[in-house]
């Protein structure tokens, strides 16, 4: 079968444009859907590589500037529809910020906001602390963090993180609106991102124990069938503390108060407190203590192996936010147990540069960006804006390797790729930002995005209701039971992922290429679940666009 594979949302004005052919053929056409050529191009050949199995020919249309609806047509064959414009990302943008809102937990829905999607409030029931006599909490609120209604400690700080840092960094984001129930400031409402976190930050609080440790979960004992979240009414426990949880919270509380300062000083000052009760436990506690599952329960784990990355976001954040000697000296010995650490054992799974990852377990990179913050312009400073330039440069040598321009190498395919693909946008975003050279990194964005939203070797888009061919079966409970055809628009899939680690996956053929092993289908965890962390670095590459 040939094909033509673009991103079928669309592109800015101004950005690179590229379609990938998987046939051969001299020459392209781009149309409007009326039938008007509006550009001619040659066809490049490119060739074959590791992550795709293809062989591909490249299409470049990047002199086409003018707005509009266009399809591409080369030999016999015809692209998705795709728009270019000014406002090509908006409807984008919303969905993906909005489903935050369609994940809360609690009696934080509003069927007003949620429309179709409403359900009744879920999760309200206290929860009792795992191993004691029956003691019992109320830690109701946040966001459900995945196709399972677990929420876990670590993952919902670096997805909160993921979009303060994205307000931090592009002053835009405040601006978006995406339709969630108004909160009140002092100087009137808060913006909708802020309003969004808000609750996750508010449920993260109540995950605080008196002496400033943070509880590393709440769950059912095993993950709830497939049923409405209000439906799930088995025990709710908090499991553990863990130093990792602790300083996650301690580190996005402390950038969060950066933040809220800004519309409401109490609240600041509410986050700012349980950053440095968190804080001060991990000084009394020098010690990881990590997180494993109790024996027979099977909600997530994210278990770590060490907590040094944790520990200097934490102590990173804390200095950005203070100013506070103490803290950069902490970041400074913290670091070097990350560098020391990667050394011996390279980071699980992480093909970059240790220092400049960004969840969700190992953290360092967050910690990076609230020195890059900071910018003091001091060793510390110069080596970990070196480190995100370095990083970003390695990732532009992967993406010429490939004719689809993807920064991502074979081993990149993991449980959750599209996670990986979009903390290295996130680093070309950072990096292009500390460069001298104001476009170098753009391109590499650019295919990043294309790639996810369907020029890829699978021909879909990674997110629902965005690209004529979104995926529509995400492993996600509420969709997969709650007879509505479509799931709701803006979620990101997992994707493609070599493993193969669910037993439908497993009914693919082992030697796919790596782009390949991908399945749209409800069952398939491995390749096509959700989480918050998936779409939270979106959220920041599209606000840096
Ligand atoms: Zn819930």
């Amino acid at each position: 079968m040939s094909r033509i594979l673009i991103d079928q949302v669309g592109f800015l004005p101004d950005s690179s444009k590229r379609a990938v052919l998987d046939f051969e053929c001299e020459e392209f056409d781009v149309r409007t859907v009326d039938g008007k050529c509006v550009y001619t191009g040659s066809v490049r050949h490119f060739g074959g590589d590791e992550i795709s199995g293809e062989d591909t020919y490249i299409a470049d249309f990047s002199e086409l500037t003018e707005t509009g609806k266009y399809r591409i047509l080369a030999g016999s064959e015809e692209s998705c529809i795709f728009s270019i414009g000014e406002n090509v990302y908006e409807k984008l943008m919303r969905d993906v910020c909005k489903c935050f809102y369609y994940l809360r937990c609690g009696d934080a829905l509003n069927s007003e906001y949620a429309g179709q999607y409403y359900h009744d409030p879920c999760h309200m029931s206290l929860a009792t602390v795992y191993g004691s006599d029956g003691i019992k909490k109320d830690v109701t609120g946040g966001w459900h963090d995945a196709g399972d209604y677990g929420r876990y400690s670590t993952a919902g700080s670096v997805a909160a993180a993921h979009l303060l840092y994205g307000v931090r960094f592009f002053k835009g984001l405040l601006d978006v609106e995406f339709d969630i129930p108004k909160v009140p400031c002092n100087s009137g409402n808060l913006p909708d991102i802020l309003a969004e976190v808000r609750v996750e930050l508010d449920f993260l609080m109540k995950m605080q124990r008196e002496d400033g440790a943070v509880y590393h979960k709440v769950t059912t004992f095993c993950h709830a069938p497939f049923e409405m979240p209000q439906d799930d009414k088995e025990e709710l426990f908090l499991f553990a503390v863990s130093s990792i949880a602790t300083a996650d919270v301690a580190a996005v509380m402390a950038l969060a108060a950066t933040v809220y300062r800004d519309y409401d000083s109490d609240y600041a000052d509410r986050l700012m407190d349980t950053a440095l009760k968190s804080y001060d436990w991990l000084i009394k506690n020098p010690e990881p203590l990590l997180f494993y599952n109790v024996e027979g329960s099977n909600t997530g784990q994210y278990d770590e192996a060490e907590d040094f990355s944790n520990r200097f976001w934490a102590a990173a954040s804390l200095y950005e936010a203070t100013g506070d000697d103490r803290y950069k000296k902490d970041a400074l010995i913290q670091k070097e147990k990350v560098l020391e650490f990667d050394k011996s054992a390279k980071t699980k799974g992480y093909q970059g540069d240790v220092l400049t990852c960004l969840g969700w377990a190992e953290v360092a990179g967050l910690g990076g960006l609230s020195i890059l913050l900071k910018n003091d312009k001091d060793e510390l400073c110069r080596q970990i804006s070196e480190s995100f330039v370095k990083e970003a440069d390695r990732l532009t040598g992967v993406a010429e390797k490939n004719g689809f321009g993807l920064c991502m190498k074979k081993e990149d395919f993991i449980w959750g790729s599209n996670m990986e693909l979009l903390k290295y946008m996130m680093i070309l975003t950072v990096a292009d930002r500390l460069s001298e050279d104001k476009s170098k990194y753009r391109g590499a964005v650019q295919a990043g995005l294309d790639y996810l939203l369907g020029c890829n070797s699978m021909d879909i888009s990674y997110v629902t209701g965005n690209g004529e061919r979104a995926f529509k079966n995400p492993h996600l409970r509420p969709t997969a039971v709650d007879d509505i055809d479509e799931p709701w628009p803006g979620l990101v899939s997992g994707g493609p992922n070599r493993g193969l680690q669910d037993e439908l996956a497993m009914t693919l053929p082992g030697d796919l290429p790596p782009m390949k092993c991908y399945m749209d289908h409800v069952q398939c965890y491995s390749l096509n679940e959700i989480t918050i962390y998936w779409n939270s670095p979106l959220v920041f590459v599209l606000a840096s666009m």
